[in-house]
Formats: structure tokens, sequence, C-alpha cells
């Protein structure tokens, strides 16, 4: 099986994706972790992609499709992948079938969690991590038993710059300009898989089973 897994921050996409790879056998492959190795093995397009990171920039198409060609031509991708945070751009998007078809593959499913953003800003912006150990809560579905305290370490338990409200309003507002054109672009192919993620993690699990069917 040959998937692609698309949905904004705080969608629940990681643990989907666990189930995701559990079940159907198929290596997990974030664009993120993919970075991150390619940039410790000191891969040339690793290199690239660092030298461009570091300077502050995003990682150019051409880079990132460079970087997938090589993890997807890897044995355990032989059966299916499932990839995680690529593509991101309608160019992405064309480069990934055109790698596929030179190896006789195509995508079987793109699936596209969905999550109105009212839902979206309360599950971010209530996200509290540990200043001393990074654990993680939220005030309100897993808040420290004392107030702004850690439970593990007792550390001050505060909200990452990422978290608040400007700032995720911002990245959920540059993902949804950023993945209109690719879910228009799959949905013309008959690809896309829309699942209704507010519901709990195992419905959302199980809806993306059976849109799979
Ligand atoms: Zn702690």
């Amino acid at each position: 099986m040959n998937l692609v897994l698309m949905g904004p921050p705080g969608a629940g996409k990681g643990t989907q994706a666990e189930y995701i790879a559990r079940k159907y056998w198929i290596p997990h492959i974030s664009t993120g972790d993919m970075f991150r190795t390619a940039i410790r093995f000191g891969t040339e397009l690793g290199l690239q992609a660092k030298t461009l990171m570091d300077a502050g920039h995003l990682v150019p198409d051409e880079v990132a499709i460079g970087i997938v060609r090589e993890r997807l031509a890897e044995r355990d991708c032989a059966k299916g992948f499932l990839l995680d945070g690529y593509p991101r751009t309608c160019p992405q998007a064309e480069a990934l079938d055109q790698i596929l078809a030179s190896w006789n593959k195509s995508l079987d499913a793109v699936i596209n969690i969905e999550v109105p953003h009212e839902i979206l800003l309360l599950r971010l912006t209530g996200r509290r991590t540990c200043s001393q150990c990074g654990a993680n809560y939220h005030i309100q579905f897993n808040p420290p038993k004392k107030t702004d305290l850690c439970d593990i370490c007792g550390g001050a338990v505060v909200q990452r710059s990422d978290d608040r409200e400007e700032t995720v309003a911002e990245r959920l507002a540059v993902y949804a300009r950023q993945t209109q054109p690719l879910t228009e672009y799959y949905a013309r192919r008959g690809l896309l898989k829309n699942v209704d993620g507010a519901k709990s993690l195992d419905e959302v699990f199980n809806d993306i089973v059976t849109s799979l069917k």
C-alpha cells in the first residue's frame, strides 16, 4: 500500500501514522525525520539541506524530492510506505508521481485528516511543556496535578512560543494555503480520502481503515 498522510498541526497525524504503519506493515516515512537522518549520515543531499536550513531557508523542492527518492528506493519500501510531511506543494506531488511511475508504481490513496479550525486552536494553544524535562501537558486534556508544575520533575510548565495563539493561527494559515492546491490535485486523481479528525483517535483510525477498503 503506497500512501500519503496529510493533516494540519494538531490533527493527531503522528499517532495515526503509527497505527497505519503497524496495521499495514509499511514504514512510516516522516520528512522531518528523513531530513534529520540525511543530515546525520552526511549524504550529499543531507548536506545541501543542512546548509539551506542553517541559513534559515526552506528546503527547496528539488532537494526534498532527491531525499524522498533516496528513501523510497530502500528495500523496506518495496511493499509500500506511508509518506508524512511530503509532498507539500503541487510540484513535489508531480515529482513523486514521476518517481513512482519510473518504478512502475503509483499512490493508492492520500489520507487527509480534516479538523475544524476552532478545535485545532484549542488543541494547540492548550499545550504546555516542562521547561526542565520536556514532558508534555495540555491545560484541558492533560493538566499537571499542581498548576504549572511538572508531575515528573517539579519543573516549571510553560507554553512554548510555537504554541501561542498568534503563532498557531499563522501556522494553520500557512498550512491551509499550502495544502489546498494539493488536496485539489489529489481529489482530481480520485485518490483523496477525507477523514474527520475531530473524532477520537480510535474512531479516526477506524475511518481511515474503512476509507482504504
Ligand atoms: Zn519536568
